[in-house]
């Protein structure tokens, strides 16, 4: 019998510049991201890669809670038994760090184990997953609240000239009413076939939120992301009641029962888990089945090179994120686009391979 056992882990820290400095309503100025990489090693000869990212703090301690509290504990472990390995990481850690900074340590090494699985499988992960597509719809995420109105309308073309049908932009300017501008010329600049969304980044207050939300209801817009703090469940019921827009979320939730929570209590039109931080791919095909259950299109947040293939696997896939990271931009194989539509990669594994050339300068540490 194959000894699938796990025979090494490694982990590596990785701080990234940005081209420029983004901007949302509550995390301040971005100015690089944060790429943490477990690569998991099996007595077969089988390896695989996972990954997280943050905005630009956190990654120390996701680095050291994988080699610190994880990795003695995943030694020896059958690399096969995803599902089991999860449950003893998520129990292990529960007391202290249920979600948060933990999911997204269990998210790289879930995301190892997911790449060693398609490996053996000899497939891609979108095949693996269920192969409802081979593709799926995306949109261009700005981070583009501190861009001047100018900035933020040719900053939007160039979407439109790379090929995307759907973007969306930042909102949560001190004044409203400026945000209403902002969201009036973009829509006047991409007509009114293409889908354009709003995300206020959980800075609103439910009232403020219900004043904006029906002051841009002229605009067409699909979602509107984020309007107030994400515990706040029943707001958004409230909100949701009040506009006529579909609100989205997803994230800011790190377990299972957040997101539980939110589809019982808050009146979402579309859901955005993002494998990086709610447990991996294993975390995300839970939210995946939630969503299903309850009719609701399954979006995503970030690392677009990962999600175009869980979003394309499934028949109620909704939007695929784009993110303003180009974390893809650092694999051998950048997202592509054909028809506003992104593609699966087709290679046996995730099809995430980081080109050592470009992320070996931005390593700070590794084991
Ligand atoms: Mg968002």
């Amino acid at each position: 019998m194959t000894d699938r056992r796990i025979t090494k882990v490694k982990t590596g820290y990785y701080r990234i510049p940005l081209a420029e400095i983004l901007s949302d309503a509550k995390h301040g100025d971005h100015t690089h991201f944060e790429l943490i990489t477990c690569t998991i090693e099996c007595a077969d000869g089988y390896a695989g890669t996972g990954y997280t990212y943050t905005g630009g703090k956190g990654g120390r301690a996701i680095y050291s809670l994988i080699e610190d509290e994880y990795k003695s504990g995943l030694l020896g472990q059958d690399s096969s038994k995803i599902r089991d390995i999860w449950q003893s990481m998520y129990w292990d850690l529960h007391y202290v760090g249920r979600g948060g900074l933990v999911s997204f340590a269990m998210s790289a090494i879930d995301i190892a184990l997911w790449d060693i699985h398609c490996h053996r499988l000899q497939q891609p992960l979108h095949q693996v997953l269920g192969g409802a597509s081979d593709r799926t719809l995306c949109y261009a995420g700005g981070i583009d609240l501190n861009f001047h109105i100018d900035k933020l309308l040719s900053n939007i073309s160039g979407y439109l000239e790379k090929g995307f049908e759907a973007v969306k932009i930042k909102v949560g300017k001190d004044d409203y009413k400026e945000d209403v501008a902002r969201v009036e010329a973009v829509r006047e600049l991409i007509g009114n076939q293409r889908v354009f969304m709003v995300d206020a980044n959980y800075s609103l207050s439910e009232s403020r939120a219900i004043e904006f939300g029906k002051a841009i209801s002229h605009c067409n817009i699909a979602w509107f992301e984020e309007p107030t703090m994400p515990d706040e469940y029943a707001s958004y019921g409230r909100i949701a009641d009040a506009i006529d827009i579909p609100l989205a979320m997803g994230e800011n939730l790190h377990t299972q029962q957040e997101f539980e929570l939110a589809v019982a209590h808050s009146k979402l039109g579309f859901v955005q888990p993002d494998a990086s931080n709610i447990g991996g791919i294993t975390g995300f095909m839970q939210v995946a089945e939630l969503a299903k259950l309850h009719g609701l299109p399954l979006c995503s947040h970030g690392m677009q090179e990962l999600h175009v293939s869980l979003l394309a696997s499934q028949p109620h896939a909704g939007y695929l994120e784009v993110h303003s990271f180009p974390i893809d931009q650092y694999t051998k194989s950048p997202l592509k686009l054909h028809q506003g539509q992104a593609l699966a990669p087709t290679n046996p594994g995730i099809g995430v391979e980081f080109d050592p050339q470009l992320i070996t300068p931005h390593l700070v540490k590794s084991s």
